[in-house]
């Protein structure tokens, strides 16, 4: 099958298929290509993203909004806001994207990349509860290397 952006191997396409299945979401054409484009990623992307690699297929970018959101509602993709009130999304159980790890966003050309994960203990009485349940967003903000 081919989704705009090259083949997709039979192997890949079951396991997209399994991954989508096994989260109670149907297997359809376009959740197949989010979430390949998602895994693919080696950063979060936004659905302006998504958009633009996936709309000349004839999905329309209402629908791939609605898959990205899909995605957040069943814990395939995590969804974080990196201070420019632009939703970027990445998936939840795939490497590097296991587990909460900070993200570092250039303040001069917002280039957004993913840090590895970081271990912060916090005080169990003083912390609030989204801290407790590591419901944060920790984001780590300077200048890219391109623009340093
Ligand atoms: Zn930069
Ligand atoms: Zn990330």
């Amino acid at each position: 099958m081919e989704y705009g952006f090259g083949m997709v191997s039979k192997a890949k396409l079951d396991e997209l298929r399994a991954l989508v299945r096994a989260s109670g979401l149907r297997a359809t054409p376009s959740r197949l290509a989010v979430l390949d484009m998602l895994l693919a990623s080696r950063r979060p992307i936004s659905h302006a993203d998504v958009s633009a690699r996936l709309s000349g297929r004839g999905w329309d970018p209402v629908t791939l909004y609605r898959n990205l959101m899909d995605f957040v509602e069943v814990d395939l993709a995590r969804r974080s806001d990196m201070g420019d009130h632009v939703w970027r999304f990445e998936p939840v159980r795939s490497e590097p994207h296991a587990s909460m790890h900070p993200h570092f966003v250039c303040t001069e050309c917002g280039t957004v990349a993913c840090l590895p994960e970081m271990q912060f203990v916090v005080p169990r009485a003083r912390a609030p509860r989204s801290v407790k349940q590591r419901e944060i967003e920790v984001q780590v903000r300077g200048l890219c290397d391109g623009c340093a």
